[in-house]
């Protein structure tokens, strides 16, 4: 009898243990603790976008700092995906409706918490900033803009703003 429950001790350990090792690697390997490829600042599953710099897949924090990169550095910036806004799914750049310059920026709310000291100011420039966002519809984006203000610009238009 001890035997036996000794066994199913042992047993239940490693289910259990296994159970972790596997939430731990699933957390890792879903991209909780994405950094962006080019500022290093968290990425929001909101504003996330992915694209191809150079011949390489990277992970930007928001679509500003993918064109404000290719501003910069003249490196060849292609974004080949963006996030919904409101529903975090993934979408065509080319098919998205983009709110630019709104009050929501999770970049620059991240920022303020790094640089307390700074005091926030809407003159500091930062490589986020004006804010973009992606939305599916122009419905979606059009509503959006309605509440927290900005400008509804198409991919064309938005790399345009950025030459
Ligand atoms: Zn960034």
């Amino acid at each position: 009898m001890v035997r036996s429950s000794t066994l199913v001790g042992i047993l239940l350990l490693a289910i259990v243990g296994t159970g972790l090792l596997y939430v731990g690697w699933h957390t890792m390997s879903s991209g909780a603790e994405a950094t962006c490829s080019v500022c290093g600042r968290p990425v929001h599953a909101e504003s996330r976008a992915d694209g191809v710099v150079d011949g390489r897949e990277q992970t930007f924090c928001c679509a500003a700092c993918a064109l404000r990169a290719r501003e910069q550095t003249g490196a060849d910036v292609k974004i080949s995906s963006v996030r919904d806004y409101e529903l975090g799914q993934a979408l065509a750049p080319a098919a998205a409706y983009f709110v630019v310059g709104s009050q929501i920026n999770l970049c620059m709310r991240e920022h303020v918490h790094m640089d307390a000291h700074k005091e926030a100011s809407t003159m500091e420039f930062d490589r986020c900033s004006p804010s973009v966002l992606a939305f599916g519809s122009q419905t979606a984006a059009t509503r959006f803009r309605a509440e927290n203000g900005g400008a509804v610009q198409t991919l064309a238009e938005l790399q345009d703003s950025y030459r």
